[in-house]
């Protein structure tokens, strides 16, 4: 598994049964476990993956996302190849970085599909159509 831009995942707490919700701003690997960052830095449990469920994410889950997944640059690398290796080795496995929410994450999760179409209305591209051809029918 190492693709995900994209997409939103959650972890969800072994103790206090909230879910931390993180947005990937890159692609590449996370972790099945995850200390719980979901009720404010204060719970020692762990989040457990929720695996990436398919279709369109909730809109309570859009809100709640407070994190997002990244790649770190070039420059980030050195330093963390000096001061942190064990971090450097996560990252040169294909391993991503967990970091609070950024621009980059909000134009993700901005990026995501609506969470439901109402049922019985058209494609905006179909009422287009339509339109045009009323008002341009005789050019
Ligand atoms: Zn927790």
């Amino acid at each position: 598994m190492s693709g995900h831009r994209g997409e939103v995942n959650g972890w969800a707490c072994d103790t206090c049964g909230e879910s931390t919700y993180v947005v990937h701003v890159d692609d590449g690997t996370t972790p099945m476990f995850l200390g719980c960052r979901a009720s404010a830095g204060v719970c020692p449990g762990r989040g457990v993956s929720m695996m990436y469920p398919r279709g369109p994410v909730p809109d309570h889950v859009r809100r709640a996302v407070a994190w997002e997944w990244y790649e770190p640059g070039d420059r980030e690398r050195r330093r963390r190849r000096r001061r942190e290796p064990e971090t450097y080795q996560h990252v040169e496995m294909g391993g991503l970085l967990l970091r609070p929410l950024t621009r980059a994450g909000r134009d993700a999760l901005d990026g995501l599909p609506p969470p439901e179409e109402p049922p019985d209305r058209p494609p905006e591209g179909a009422v287009r159509r339509a339109l045009r051809g009323i008002a341009g029918g005789r050019r």
